[in-house]
């Protein structure tokens, strides 16, 4: 929440049009697919001849967030990172989002500001043009609806049912480190809450904290695939955590799914926080969630495209259906893969 120091003007004092003509004010248009934004009854977007994709999510404060640690700025940021990272799952380009907020009175107008500011951030960041949305009162908390829309063309999209057995499972970037942020972040807040005087002690956590609550999508593992000329048979984003994404991909193709516990790529921070909060690190990338990374298949054939990138690590590949989804562990012992997903794991601690 903005501090004391920062000027509070209540919503009532500008009303919904007024917010909204504000918000307008701050907004250009970009990509010339984007006909017009914000100001009319609709949104009007030119396809260009290309397919288009839509996705939306929806972020609730106290399940989905925690404005004590998360500041406003970066929450809106990641409400729209979120989104687009299911677009380039799709291995799309996302080119608009509208944003639709339910906001108690709670929040004055520099809130709302704030929020903008990091969603119009990572607007820019990715060239992605906020074209409409819609806004209304809530009673308590905040809520946050964004959609992305994006493009492709029709043969470059890529679904989560096509992967084919033996083709080979690739990661971008490391797992878990999102997980241990938010665990990071979790004992410091209930140790403010214990002793207000007492500062947060967060030191040395920059890159998990940053995976938490900055979030990046992987845009750029989308222009490598187009670099490379590498069409993934099968994708998905991680935002449950990598055992129940695996078995997606495995259930949608009708396949089993095998992956190497000491194939999966972890920060050493990662796996450091881990074991000072006495977790397995390993159960950080399977079950943990809000990596954002991609989870593909390829064929064998194109394993030399990803081979010694320092963006990709194979993990697994795809197996028969009647092999089910597996976890080998380091000593060669064969575990079921289980999608315990992000809230189960959290009820355990
Ligand atoms: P209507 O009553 O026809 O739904 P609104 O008054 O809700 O129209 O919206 C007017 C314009 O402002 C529309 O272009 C809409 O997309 C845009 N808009 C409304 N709320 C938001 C918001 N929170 N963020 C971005 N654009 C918004
Ligand atoms: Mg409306």
């Amino acid at each position: 929440m903005p501090d004391t120091s920062t000027p509070r003007t209540e919503l009532s004092t500008l009303g919904e049009f007024g917010l909204i003509d504000r918000l307008a004010r701050r907004i250009e248009l970009a990509d010339p697919s984007s006909l017009q934004g914000i100001g009319d009854d609709a949104a009007v977007i030119d396809p260009q001849g290309l397919i288009q994709v839509v996705t939306t999510d929806m972020l609730v404060e106290r399940v989905h967030f925690d404005l004590a640690y998360m500041p406003l700025k970066h929450l809106g940021y990641k409400a729209i990172v979120v989104n687009l990272s299911d677009v380039y799952a799709m291995n799309a380009r996302p080119r608009q989002v509208v944003v639709s907020l339910a906001l108690s009175n709670r929040f004055p107008v520099e809130a709302v500001d704030e929020l903008y500011e990091g969603m119009l951030t990572a607007c820019r960041a990715y060239g992605v043009d906020l074209v409409g949305g819609d806004t209304t009162s809530s009673t308590s908390g905040l809520v946050i609806s964004v959609t992305a829309i994006g493009a492709a063309k029709k043969e470059d999209l890529v679904y989560r049912h096509g992967a084919q057995e033996n083709d080979l499972l690739v990661v971008s970037g490391d797992l878990g480190g999102a997980y241990m942020g938010l665990q990071v972040l979790e004992r410091e807040k209930a140790v403010f809450q214990q002793d207000p005087n007492v500062q947060p002690d967060l030191s040395g956590h920059d890159y998990i904290l940053g995976r938490q609550l900055r979030p990046e999508a992987r845009q750029d593992v989308i222009a490598m695939f187009a670099e490379l000329g590498l069409r993934p048979t099968a994708m998905i984003d991680i935002s449950d955590g990598l055992a129940s994404e695996a078995m997606h991909l495995a259930h949608r193709s009708g396949l089993g799914v095998r992956i190497y516990e000491e194939k999966i790529p972890l920060d050493p921070t990662t796996i450091s926080t881990a074991r000072d909060f006495g977790l397995d690190p390993t159960m950080c990338a399977l079950n943990g969630g809000e990596d954002y990374e991609l989870l593909f298949t390829i064929a064998q054939g194109d394993y030399d495209k990803v081979k010694g990138s320092p963006h990709f690590t194979v993990i697994g590949h795809m197996t028969d259906q009647a092999s089910g989804y597996q976890l080998v562990d380091r000593h060669g012992g064969q575990h079921e893969l289980r999608a315990q997903g992000w809230d189960a794991f959290l009820n355990k601690g």
